[in-house]
């Protein structure tokens, strides 16, 4: 797969990507070969119930299927943000590893270094000598219960090396030199790998993206960033697609957790949503944009509760199940398990928190001048919150419960334009800031090769999905 490493310099490194051609042409070549190896790896997922099988037409590339991987793909790609000087250590670490014996103590609660040193039978000289070499070492003053140290002693009792995993990124290394003890601070080779995953949705968004093989953390990402325009618990349908490119963090050749997501699709009910990650390089800070570089994030989020059922919706006239009569609803009721946090749709301050009659337990939100929020039926406020403190969009308020008139836990959810009830499943959200336009030759230049890519990965899984 040696092109695989041509395609990544190209993507990450080539100035004028998008206006290339011929570039465009390996990209194509790429996604092919890319293509390739989903079908490979797919080729077990024909009785998953939940996915449904690659095939594809654009067989580029035979390779062996791996049964661990499901659909998606990893590549072996030399990381762009290697680090070389850390290369050469890790040479050196080897040599400091060979030949070793090693034993793992494991710090249990209460114990501390010296306790640790005296149950693995290791002089109280060496302690010293240790604690002696200054800033690295200061590291074994703060062990946390299960932490591991690895030592290697002689039979009496010397420290000849140690090995102290400070945290995933750096770790301690001690070795006994002709002239004693000497301490290092090192950092792992943290290497970033582009992965693929794609997925279309039978039953839930979780159950086709555990299929495709994704992390819970990433699919709650991903939820979050198309969260904006689309309701998790509401618009999706059999059939929908998924669609995305994001990385891995490897140590020494292994896999600790997944990075960032750097462009992604969700095809919901036959409309396409994009967004590409983009951070602005005055502010340094990460955010969604679709291709036109407007922001996905919106003044406020469809739903405050993940992953519920709408229990009942906006209507003007209702039959009330306690009540026994027709009446409004001026809002949405999200079913959800009692203590299911409540999150604040937006950026704003609450002007009320207590207990108002039929509502039970509610919270209400001010959200600038014209906006504002209820949230009502709630089992408990979150602790933060105070009557007149601000919070901000996506924090926590409270939880689900069903104080007040309620037939079982629910949140009852108001949203008013100017004192007006709205539909807060249709009403039009207010978008946040655009790119800049300073920023928007760089904005293309540094995300235009993940939309190519994405184009190619997506018109797959469409291809896919229609022969099915
Ligand atoms: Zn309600």
């Amino acid at each position: 797969m040696n092109y695989n490493r041509y395609i990544n310099k190209d993507f990450r490194k080539s100035p004028q990507p998008k206006r290339h051609p011929a570039l465009r042409g390996l990209v194509f070549g790429i996604g092919c070969a890319v293509l390739g190896v989903v079908i490979a790896n797919t080729t077990t997922l024909h009785d998953q119930p939940d996915i449904k099988p690659i095939i594809s037409q654009n067989s580029a590339q035979q390779q062996k299927p791996d049964t661990t991987e499901l659909n998606r793909l990893k590549l072996d790609l030399p990381s762009p943000r290697i680090n070389t000087s850390i290369e050469q250590s890790e040479s050196e670490r080897n040599e400091y590893s060979l030949e070793r014996e090693w034993q793992t103590l494991t710090v249990k609660p209460g114990y501390s270094l010296a306790v640790l040193f005296n149950k693995a039978k290791i002089k109280a000289d060496q302690l010293h000598e240790l604690m002696r070499l200054g800033q690295d070492t200061q590291c074994l003053a703060r062990l946390h219960p299960g932490d591991e140290i690895k030592v290697d002693i002689t039979e009496d009792g010397q420290l000849l090396a140690l090995h102290y995993e400070i945290n995933e990124e750096q770790y301690l290394r001690v070795i006994r030199q002709p002239e004693g003890l000497t301490a290092t601070t090192l950092t792992h080779e943290i290497e970033t790998r582009i992965a693929y995953a794609s997925g279309i949705i039978d039953s839930s968004l979780f159950m086709a993206s555990q299929e495709a093989g994704l992390s819970n953390n990433l699919t709650m990402e991903l939820a979050a960033i198309f969260g904006w325009d689309i309701d998790f618990a509401l618009d999706i349908r059999h059939g929908d697609q998924f669609t995305l490119i994001y990385e891995e963090l490897f140590k020494d050749g292994e896999k600790i957790k997944d990075g960032n997501i750097l462009a992604a699709e969700f095809i919901n009910d036959g409309r396409s949503h994009r967004a590409l990650r983009y951070v602005d390089p005055t502010t340094n800070r990460a955010g969604y944009y679709s291709p036109d570089g407007l922001s996905l994030r919106k003044a406020f989020l469809r739903s405050p509760v993940n992953f519920s059922r709408i229990s009942s919706r906006f209507t003007t006239k209702r039959y009330h199940p306690l009540l026994h009569k027709f009446r409004s609803h001026k809002g949405v009721d999200y079913a959800a398990a009692r203590g299911t946090p409540i999150k604040a749709s937006g950026d704003g301050k609450i002007i009320f928190k207590g207990r108002k009659g039929g509502y039970g337990k509610v919270v209400i939100i001010k959200h600038g001048s014209r906006y504002s929020t209820l949230y009502a039926h709630l089992s408990n406020f979150d602790r933060k919150i105070r009557n007149g403190s601000r919070v901000r969009q996506g924090q926590v308020i409270g939880y689900v419960g069903s104080t007040g008139l309620a037939s079982g836990p629910h949140l009852h959810y108001e949203f008013r334009v100017n004192g007006v009830h709205r539909n807060p499943l249709t009403v039009r959200f207010p978008s946040t800031k655009p790119i800049p336009e300073r920023h928007r030759d760089n904005f293309e230049l540094t995300t235009s090769p993940y939309l190519v890519q994405l184009n190619v990965l997506s018109r797959n899984n469409i291809a896919l999905n229609d022969t099915n």
